[in-house]
């Protein structure tokens, strides 16, 4: 991972790609010194190479309305803010050029024909030969101003079902000339692309095309069709293969947490064996083991990864340093990356606040020594005790259970999400490396908080609620964290009370195996990683669930009903819970739980569900203990400070806790 990479007129420190992650900072320019900080921060971190955020060379171009956009003498100013920064931690840059085609969000998207696609309102126009022309050109201009602009290449985007994706597959391409037909027909837009950049750019301008390996749509290409295209594109004369995996329309999830790392390794192994050119693997790496065994073995030349840069900057030095449990390591939860790409907010990183707001949540030394107290060691306390200790406060942490992680202890013990696991090891290796005093199983008192300390920190967390229904007392209720904590026995008939985050994560808990091997993943999604069966789309095998389960709620069951929260990966979680017949059901009212099991109305019938056990997921209440609080709830004591769940129980999640624990711990 370590070793440079000699691309003839360059060289890149070692084999490490940030991948292309859309901010939301590149689509404005006076955003642009923020952005400048955030990829300055990962250069410094070890990173060979950066690739920005997907910018557009036309309007028609554009994702969403006013999309970041280099087609003007007057964009290079701001792009140079970026380059130098990244430059002058001895890391290189390309500039991503994303052609959005059907997906632009507005009414001036285009494609190869005018096909809508399922995930967009708008249908675009099928573009005519001199429209393609033009973006042709538009391409190379855009790659003329980003050398001007200090970029060391761009990176010519054509997967993910973007314009140039779309092209490349039947699926969208109807055409008859040119531009359409077979495989050399369907390609020549994006050969066309790279010789015209490269016509503008020079021969020392690094051009990394990113090709759709695995389509995972219907009418997406096959093996022989997918290795004709990447053959073309290198007879062109890119520098770099970099891979893709699923267009967005997919409806195969390919890098959320329930995906095994590292899953489409062997599609990457497959296109490397008949190029020259250096491959590059992307999808669900995330520690430098798992980048080594690709790169050792073989698999690719280069690893990409963008969100396990947004959480830790500096992976590739501590990789380095042979450090790698010091790494804060992405868990692919999506909440506050790509679920804020989605909804247009600012992306950041669940597990690392200062992600994209490096310039205004700055950890400062301090200059006042503090004793700070902190109750609780979840993601809050966690989070604002290991701040507060970097900054030198003299910190000690209380947790009155025996193990630090709080709600992340259950989280990690859902199938799927295994890799919560990584955010607890790397909180018990900061609190070791900032000096932080972990006092385990051992429960604050009110009179010490009060005689030791200058600040106490309260992040006491949450209970679980236990609703008013007559008969919650019976033995066969549970409390969801009885089942994830306890390992409470549990039946096969199961009703669950509450279908939020936790009710979800409970069913996945109840239905599958932890930790599934990759074939039994390929097997349940039906992908095959060789493509011989057109988008690697085939028959999907699903095991039969080890459970029946009732999901319930009070509101009506609406659209997001089984989803979770969050807004990237709820199609995932319905999914599953769909093919393993889980009865959804809203508009429920709880009469009673006895014997017989739940006693329901549902569409103004009684019903009793015949359950072996009725487990609660009904949400948190919060633990406030340790402090007088005035009528709002907020302490009296000013060095009282109160965060995470004691301070808010609704809508509580982590991003939401590590948060504001770090806020904290940088003002105090
Ligand atoms: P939640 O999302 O607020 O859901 C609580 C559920 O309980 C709702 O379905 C609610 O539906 C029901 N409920 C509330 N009060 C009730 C009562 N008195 N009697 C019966 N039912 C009641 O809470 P959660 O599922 O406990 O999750 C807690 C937090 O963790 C949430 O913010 C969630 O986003 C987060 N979380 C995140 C993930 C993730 O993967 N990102 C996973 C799990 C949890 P009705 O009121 O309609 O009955
Ligand atoms: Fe990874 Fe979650 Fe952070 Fe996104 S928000 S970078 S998925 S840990």
């Amino acid at each position: 991972m370590l070793a440079p990479l000699d691309l003839g007129f360059t060289t890149l420190r070692n084999r490490v790609v940030m991948g292309s992650m859309h901010t939301g900072l590149e689509d404005r320019f006076w955003n642009y010194p923020k952005l400048a900080a955030y990829f300055a921060e990962r250069a410094k971190g070890g990173v060979a190479l950066i690739i920005t955020g997907g910018i557009a060379m036309n309007r028609r171009a554009w994702l969403a309305p006013a999309a970041g956009t280099l087609n003007t003498s007057l964009d290079v100013p701001h792009h140079r803010k970026v380059t130098d920064a990244v430059h002058e931690h001895g890391g290189k840059i390309a500039l991503q050029l994303l052609h959005a085609g059907r997906y632009g969000y507005h009414p001036f998207s285009v494609s190869a024909s005018a096909i809508k696609a399922p995930i967009n309102p708008f249908t675009p126009k099928a573009m005519s030969e001199g429209e393609i022309l033009s973006t042709i050109d538009d391409f190379a201009k855009s790659a003329e101003l980003a050398r001007r602009a200090g970029y060391d290449g761009v990176e010519i985007m054509g997967s993910e079902g973007y314009l140039l994706n779309q092209f490349l597959c039947k699926r969208v391409n109807k055409r008859t000339d040119q531009w359409g037909g077979d495989i050399h027909g369907r390609v020549k837009f994006g050969v066309s692309v790279v010789e015209a950049v490269r016509r503008a750019a020079g021969r020392d301008f690094i051009i990394i095309y990113r090709l759709s390996l695995l389509d995972l749509v219907e009418g997406g290409n096959t093996r022989d069709e997918i290795e004709t295209a990447a053959k073309a594109l290198e007879a062109a004369g890119i520098d770099i293969l970099n891979t893709g995996i699923g267009w967005h329309e997919a409806r195969i999830p390919t890098i959320v947490t329930s995906v095994p790392r590292a899953a489409f390794r062997a599609a990457t192994a497959q296109i490397k064996r008949v190029l020259k050119v250096p491959v590059v693997a992307s999808n669900r790496i995330n520690t430098p083991e798992i980048a080594e065994d690709i790169l050792a073995k073989g698999d690719a030349d280069l690893v990409s990864m963008a969100r396990p840069l947004l959480a830790d900057a500096d992976f590739v030095n501590k990789a380095a340093a042979a450090k790698p449990e010091s790494i804060n390591t992405c868990i692919a939860c999506n909440q506050a990356c790509l679920d804020h790409a989605f909804s247009l907010e600012r992306v950041s990183c669940l597990v690392n606040p200062r992600a994209c707001h490096e310039t205004e949540l700055v950890y400062l030394r301090t200059q006042r020594k503090k004793r700070i107290a902190v109750v609780g060691a979840g993601m809050a306390g966690l989070s604002c005790a290991t701040v507060a200790a970097e900054r030198g406060h003299d910190v000690t942490l209380f947790e009155a259970s025996s193990k630090i992680g709080g709600q992340f202890v259950m989280a990690a013990a859902v199938p799927g999400k295994e890799e919560f696991r990584e955010t607890i090891r790397y909180f018990e290796h900061e609190i070791e490396r900032t000096g932080v005093k972990l006092e385990l199983s051992r429960r604050a008192t009110k009179e010490e908080l009060d005689r030791g300390f200058d600040e106490i920190v309260i992040a006491t967390g949450v209970k679980p609620r236990v609703p008013k229904i007559p008969g919650v007392g019976h033995p066969k209720v549970l409390t969801y964290a009885q089942v994830l904590a306890d390992r409470a026995p549990v039946g096969q008939k199961v009703a669950i009370i509450g279908a939020g985050g936790i009710g979800v994560d409970m069913c996945e808990f109840l239905l599958h195996e932890p930790e599934i091997s990759l074939d039994a993943w390929l097997d349940e999604w039906g992908v095959d990683l060789t493509s011989s069966v057109p988008g690697g789309l085939r028959e999907p095998k699903h095991q039969p669930p080890r459970r029946e389960l009732w999901l319930l709620q009070r509101k009506p069951a609406g659209k997001r009903m089984g989803t979770g929260p969050g807004r990237t990966t709820g199609w995932v979680h319905k999914r599953v819970l769909e093919r393993s017949n889980v009865h959804m059901m809203g508009d429920v009212e709880y009469v009673r739980i006895d014997d017989e099991g739940l006693h329901i109305r549902h569409e103004d019938a009684p019903r009793v569900l015949a359950v072996d056990n009725v487990i609660l997921c009904a949400g948190q209440e919060s633990v406030r203990e340790l402090f007088s609080a005035d009528e709002r709830g907020r302490p009296t004591d000013p060095r009282f400070h109160v965060i995470g769940g004691a301070d808010v129980a609704t809508e509580l999640d982590a991003k939401r806790a590590i948060k504001q624990g770090a806020e904290l711990a940088a003002r105090l």
